[in-house]
């Protein structure tokens, strides 16, 4: 590997995408990422959750509409993104999970970051077989702290209980199979052309995301300096 890869020392990430459909691994991706090059981690439906814990007119339009798996409008994600996009922490870059996830929030993200960005855009698309996502999602348990199990593949010690903290596991209401299957309907529908847009005309890369936690982070970290030492 690139020896800044390995480090992250020296190495100016810009804004980096991570892009692929639900349970391919972005969130867990994009914590290593930023734990390396010490940017924030955007994640809109982190951002949405939040705002939906918080009882916030944003969260109650997208409350219903995540639980059904479908996406909240454009225009309020595109604003919540320029919102956060603004804070200073996100000055040397940042990883988007979960954003743009459609042709118009992609669109509008390539006119935002020619007004904001000093560096391009580097995209990286995760891809994972379906029934592999399927298990991922269906299977996965969150603890209140955001620590993350899966009853198949990572259970916890004891059913239903975080190891480090002893608290209660609960599953996300969309991680159902029928919220995962029209979570997948709009990844298809909406999220690939903004997939196939980057593709064309980006600075993108596919990695494989079938492999260990650790070999899937060492090729995100190997092609985003490949991205970047790109002319
Ligand atoms: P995630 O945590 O990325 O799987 O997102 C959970 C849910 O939040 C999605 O199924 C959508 O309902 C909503 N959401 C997250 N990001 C976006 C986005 N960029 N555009 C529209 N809806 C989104």
């Amino acid at each position: 590997m690139h020896p800044e890869a390995e480090s992250g020392a020296g190495f100016s990430p810009g804004p980096v995408l991570l892009i692929g459909p639900p349970g391919v691994g972005k969130g867990t991706q994009a914590k290593v990422l930023m734990q390396l090059y010490g940017i924030p981690q955007i994640s809109t439906g982190d951002l949405l959750r939040s705002n939906r814990d918080q009882h916030t007119e944003l969260g109650k339009t997208a409350e219903t509409l995540m639980s059904q798996g479908k996406l909240v409008p454009d225009d309020l994600v595109n604003q919540m993104v320029a919102e956060r996009l603004a804070a200073s922490d996100c000055a040397h870059g940042y990883i988007l999970d979960g954003f743009p996830r459609t042709l118009a929030q992609a669109d509008w993200l390539d006119s935002f970051l020619l007004q904001t960005a000093s560096q391009p855009l580097a995209v990286l698309n995760l891809v994972v077989d379906h029934d592999v996502l399927l298990k991922r999602i269906t299977g996965r348990r969150i603890s209140p702290a955001g620590r993350i199990y899966n009853i198949y593949t990572q259970p916890p010690r004891v059913a239903g209980v975080c190891d480090f903290d002893g608290s209660t596991l609960t599953q996300r209401t969309d991680d159902t199979e029928p919220a995962f299957e029209k979570r997948m309907r709009e990844f298809t529908e909406k999220t690939g052309p903004a997939i196939e847009h980057y593709r064309i005309s980006g600075r993108f890369a596919q990695i494989d995301g079938m492999a260990s936690i650790d070999d899937v982070s060492g090729n995100l970290r190997a092609c985003l300096h490949r991205l970047r030492e790109a002319r």
